[in-house]
């Protein structure tokens, strides 16, 4: 017993410190620091020297139990105190906020290029003026903040400032001092450095203070940026601190000390110093950063801070003196911008559409715009609720919003632009196209015509059912859809699996040869041996989006049996709710799809999941294996990859963790990399990883 009392005893005097006692290491440090200084150089103590020696005494014995969290800084080291080190309690009064900062070396600006070709034009300048074909870069996210310059000396920040006109900025250093992403100290720093990024506010924080805003009456910030600005430039660093700033460092001034030679040099060595910097891309190829920005565009939404672009920066400083500057900005380093996600427009009329499901839904007509790197001429206004919400009128000048594959939506109104002719919208009571009146059920927002025969409906089956979606039938999109419906060469969805007998009417049409017809036509027989899943999303039953109809053809594996299914067969499957079960019973209840359903087993569609698929999935080395990927695939793309461990019962996913078991890493890997490194993870090269598919799963294409 006692063994066992002295071996815990002896574990814990060995126990790390824990963030109880870090926290009052970090406090007493403050108050002794803030003290000597009223002692030694304002000469105006607050406490008595008692006082002051019990501090100094507890921090010492802190210091002696936890040598880990001893530092040369710490005041335990040090005698009197510096004049010019400040401690931040008494900043307001040894300085007024907001004096001029010069810098030394001009913060500057970018230039911006809009499209690929403006920036392969930019590239062609840079190897033009270096003279040199073969120009590695280095993206990062263009972050939408503001710039500052911090200054460490001898690891410790003195200065922080703002860009302000690239030649004298604003010190904000105390309020600098409340971010948490901003070091006070530098581990390992050079004598004397200048350190510059960008000050953000993430959506999260934005939305959080403007909702306090709102409840307390105050005006709103726009966005995010001005956030940032504005509570960086406070007068009071309480209220800055109250702001959850962040910061990422992407450059430097002045330094002396060793200097990095390249800017992917310079964001390990910024890391290794303590700052969070921008997650990056060293790229050798044009295509790389054309790729970068794609990928970037994609991600925008989903990244927890607001970006407007890339910016792509030559990689090597022995460079960047040969390209020098302009007076505004540098020639190694441009802004590669993204297509707006929002414009102004005129909403010329509203409209209403007719769904596949009889959903009437508001949409406007616009005058032709701009925006998320489209032309937009409609935009869905959703439903007459939201209509009503938003004030929005015929005549109206309103903000438009493209964002990623969305369908563009109208954001507000610009009221300021109404003239007073503006119309109000009127939600008819009947169906536009079959004039049938609409219904609407209690719990849903929009009308719907209940007409199953309504041309409108029928269209847009069809489209549905031959959509990417449903049996993806290439040749067969909308506007085709539209035309061999008013020529009467459709009828119903089963009538796609009969245009054989149409050929030559077909042929006829203007635009159609021959060519052209049997295309379409052996992609409709293509589509006949869709599985079972695909046909169910095709088919266009209401709650029955892909993944559900992979569970039911999973579990049911023929169309008969699924139509058999009770109720209560139904609802026993795993993620089928009463809600799905009695959409499914209805929709197998009516004549009409039964009928349906006939006549396309008849045409000679499969109606059956493909188990053999299934069989194969059982013994395969990713099975239930978690696996991400870095880097260009040469073979495949990243979502066809992903798509195949998903198909092998593995599961594909973003971040590396001690969880991961392989991380596949392709041409010019991210950060992934590295961390999969230190993690120690499993690291396949993209024919490793090829060599564990089944042979049927390979990529045909051979390598590049
Ligand atoms: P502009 O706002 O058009 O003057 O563009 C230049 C500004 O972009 C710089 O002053 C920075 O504040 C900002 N910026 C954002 N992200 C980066 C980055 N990764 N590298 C350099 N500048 C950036
Ligand atoms: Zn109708």
């Amino acid at each position: 017993m006692e063994g066992i009392m002295t071996c815990w005893v002896n574990r814990r005097s060995r126990m790390a410190a824990s963030e109880e006692v870090k926290k009052r290491v970090e406090k007493l440090r403050k108050e002794i620091i803030y003290h000597n200084y009223l002692y030694y150089v304002l000469n105006a103590p607050e406490i008595s020297d008692a006082e002051y020696d019990q501090l100094f005494r507890e921090l010492v014995s802190l210091e002696e139990r936890y040598p880990e969290l001893k530092t040369p800084e710490s005041p335990t080291q040090k005698v009197g105190a510096r004049g010019d080190e400040i401690p931040p309690q008494l900043a307001h009064l040894v300085q007024k906020p907001f004096e001029p900062v010069t810098h030394a070396i001009p913060m500057l600006s970018l230039d911006n290029v809009l499209s690929e070709e403006e920036f392969r034009e930019w590239v062609e300048r840079v190897q033009r003026d270096t003279g040199r074909s073969e120009i590695d870069f280095v993206c990062e996210p263009k972050l939408d903040g503001l710039s500052v310059e911090l200054v460490y000396e001898d690891g410790f920040l003195k200065v922080a400032s703002t860009r302000g006109d690239g030649v004298t900025g604003e010190n904000v250093t105390e309020n600098g001092r409340t971010l948490k992403a901003v070091p006070k100290i530098l581990k390992g720093a050079p004598e004397y450095i200048e350190v510059r990024g960008e000050v953000y506010m993430t959506k999260k924080a934005f939305e959080k203070l403007n909702a306090m805003r709102e409840e307390e009456g105050e005006p709103l910030f726009v966005n995010p940026r001005n956030a940032a600005a504005g509570s960086l430039r406070q007068l009071d660093p309480a209220v800055t601190r109250s702001r959850s700033l962040d910061f990422f460092a992407y450059a430097i001034g002045q330094i002396r000390g060793t200097t990095p030679k390249s800017q992917i040099e310079l964001l390990s060595f910024l890391k290794a110093l303590g700052f969070p910097v921008p997650e990056h891309k060293h790229v050798r190829r044009i295509e790389g950063v054309v790729e970068y920005h794609a990928e970037m565009e994609k991600r925008r939404r989903n990244l927890p801070f607001e970006i407007d672009g890339v910016v792509v920066k030559v990689n090597e400083f022995a460079l960047w003196d040969v390209l020098g500057t302009r007076a505004r900005s540098p020639k190694w380093a441009v802004a590669y911008k993204f297509a707006p996600e929002q414009a102004r427009t005129k909403l010329q009329d509203i409209i209403v559409q007719v769904g596949r499901t009889g959903a009437l839904t508001p949409v406007a007509v616009l005058e032709p715009v701009y925006v998320g790197g489209v032309t937009v001429s409609y935009a869905t206004l959703h439903n007459p609720d939201e209509v009503r919400r938003k004030d929005i009128r015929i005549g109206d000048v309103v903000v438009v919003q493209r964002a990623g594959d969305v369908i563009p939506e109208v954001v507000r109104v610009v009221e300021g632009e109404r003239t007073g002719k503006e119309k109000e919208f009127v939600m008819p009571e009947k169906c536009p196209v079959c004039g049938s009146k609409a219904v609407k059920e209690e719990e849903e927002v929009v009308p719907r015509c209940p007409n199953l025969d309504c041309p409108a409906r029928v269209e847009r089956s069809i489209q549905y059912f031959a959509s990417k979606r449903g049996m993806d039938i290439e040749g067969l999109g909308e506007s085709t859809v539209k035309e061999f419906l008013e020529r009467g060469f459709l009828k119903s969805i089963v009538d796609i699996y009969a245009l054989k007998e149409k050929k030559d009417s077909i042929m006829a049409l203007e635009g159609w040869g021959k060519k052209k017809v049997e295309n379409l036509l052996s992609a409709i027989e293509e589509s006949k041996k869709r599985p079972l899943s695909r046909l169910l999303v095709a088919l266009g039953i209401r709650q029955v989006g892909e993944r559900m109809a992979e569970v039911l053809a999973r579990r049911f594996r023929t169309m008969d049996a699924l139509m058999e299914a009770t109720e209560e067969e139904l609802t026993k499957v795993e993620d089928v709710g009463p809600k799905v079960a009695s959409s499914i019973r209805q929709f197998f209840a009516d004549e009409k799809n039964r009928r349906l359903l006939d006549e396309l087993k008849r045409a000679g569609l499969k109606m059956t999941e493909d188990v053999e698929e299934e069989e194969r999935v059982r013994e395969n080395p990713l099975l239930g294996k978690i696996v991400v990927f870095t880097g260009t695939l040469s073979t495949m793309s990243r979502s066809e990859a992903e798509n195949l461990v998903k198909r092998l019962g593995g599961h594909p996913t973003s971040s590396v963790s001690r969880k991961t078991d392989y991380v596949v890493v392709g041409e010019e890997p991210g950060s992934k990399y590295e961390k999969a490194l230190r993690a120690g993870v499993k690291i396949l090269s993209e024919e490793e990883f090829i060599s564990l598919l089944p042979e049927e799963f390979r990529p045909k294409r051979a390598s590049r």
